[in-house]
Order: structure tokens, then sequence, then C-alpha cells
């Protein structure tokens, strides 16, 4: 399986990646997540993306370009992989089909998740996340059993800096001008299915999982 997430911000991806990549024994690379790793271990390459996120702007191509390059080198990413969060424009988009091509493959499918604005914003507002072991709550939808702790690895659950209602509305448009693109493009390319990405957890991941099998 070689596959992405693609779709605006809060509408569900991550949440569904992790029961796909349990589902079918592939890895999950959320450039999301090696980007905040990055930041929290102050890397040169964290310091430099720290800013972008926390504005809600995305980080340069090169930066992330050069950190999937390196991931879908690596020994698990040979039998496949879910990228989730990453192609976000269209020149990354380039890049990974040249990647992918020097090492004759290709991609399976593009999933695209799509949810009202107004769910959107509920779904972000109300995120809270485990700094620690990554997992991802909801306050209201898919709380944890102890209040603000992580039920996986007992950490305080956090508000990531760009889930503030300030950034919300600069993400969105961000994701409509530069990402949005995206849709078209793998519709072009004869990759692209549509997901409804709302209502319950399991439901979507029953349409999802038809629409993969
Ligand atoms: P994305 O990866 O697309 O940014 P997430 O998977 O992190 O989105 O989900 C955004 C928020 O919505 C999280 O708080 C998550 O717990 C919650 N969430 C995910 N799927 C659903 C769902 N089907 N119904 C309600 N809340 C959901
Ligand atoms: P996410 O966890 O997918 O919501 O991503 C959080 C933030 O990380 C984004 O708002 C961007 O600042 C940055 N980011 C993640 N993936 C990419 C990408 N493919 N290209 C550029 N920036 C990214």
């Amino acid at each position: 399986m070689r596959c992405i997430f693609l779709g605006p911000p809060g509408v569900g991806k991550g949440t569904q990646a992790e029961f796909v990549a349990r589902e079918f024994g592939v890895p999950k690379l959320s450039t999301g997540d090696l980007l905040r790793d990055s930041v929290q271990k102050k890397t040169t390459l964290g310091l430099e993306a720290k800013g972008f996120m926390d504005r809600g702007e995305l980080v340069p191509d090169e930066v992330v370009i050069g950190l999937v390059r390196e991931k879908l080198r690596s020994a698990e990413c040979q039998k496949g992989f879910l990228l989730d969060g990453f192609p976000r424009t269209v020149p990354q988009a380039d890049q990974l089909e040249l990647l992918l091509q020097s090492s004759g493959n290709s991609l399976d499918r593009v999933i695209y998740f799509t949810l009202p604005k107004d769910e959107i914003v509920k779904r972000i507002s109300g995120r809270r996340s485990c700094p620690r072991c990554k997992a991802v709550y909801h306050i209201q939808a898919i709380p944890p059993k102890k209040n603000g702790i992580c039920d996986v690895c007992e950490t305080e659950l956090i508000q990531r800096n760009d889930d503030k209602p300030e950034t919300i509305e600069s993400r969105l448009s961000v994701y409509d001008e530069q990402t949005a693109p995206l849709i078209e493009y793998y519709k072009g390319k004869n990759v692209l299915s549509e997901l409804d990405g709302s209502g319950p957890v399991d439901d979507v991941q029953r349409r999802l999982l038809a629409l993969l099998s």
C-alpha cells in the first residue's frame, strides 16, 4: 500500500491513519508529527520549522521534502507507507512522484477527506494531544478516561500552539490556497477517492475500509 491522506487540518486524517497503518501493517508518516518531534528536540530543522508552525504557515518545501525523502528510503517503507499531511503543495507532490519513480514505484490511492467547515473548527478547537506518545483525543467526542491525561502513557495532554482559535482560520486559508489544488492534481492522475469524514470515528473507518479494499 502506497497511500496519501489529503484534506484540511482537523478533518480526522491522523485518527484514521493510526488505524489503517495498524490494519495494513504499513508505517504511517505524519510530517506534522515528525516536525513537532524536531521542534521538541530543538534540532536545527526543528528550530527552523517552529516559527512557521506556530503561525499556522507551511514549513518551506525543501525542508519537508528532505524529511520525507529520508524516511521513504528507510527499510521500513519499502513494503509501503501511509502519508498523512504530505504532500501539501504541488512542488511537494511533484517531488514525491520523482522519488517514487526513482524506486520504480507509484501511488496506489489518495484519500481526500471532506467535512463542513464548522465541524472542522469544532474538531480542531477540541483537539488535545499527548506530547509523548502522540495519541490524539477530543475533549467532547473522544475524551481520555482521566481528564487531561493520556490513556496510553499517562502524560499530561496539551493543546497544540497551532490549535488555538487565533491560528485556526489562517491554517484553513493556507490549506485553501496551497493544498486544495492537489485535489485536481490527483484527480488528473486517476488516484483520488473522496471520503465523507463526518460522523463518529467508526463510521468514517467503515467507509474508508470500503474505499481501500
Ligand atoms: P487531522 O489529522 O486531519 O488534523 P485529527 O485526526 O487529529 O485530524 O482529528 C482532529 C480532531 O478531531 C482530534 O481531536 C480528533 O480526536 C477528533 N476526531 C477525529 N475523528 C473524529 C470523528 N470522526 N468524530 C469526532 N471527532 C473526531
Ligand atoms: P499537521 O500536524 O499535519 O496539522 O501539521 C502541523 C503543521 O506542520 C502545519 O501547519 C505546518 O506548519 C507543518 N507541516 C506539516 N506537514 C507539512 C508539509 N507537508 N509541508 C509544509 N508544512 C507542513
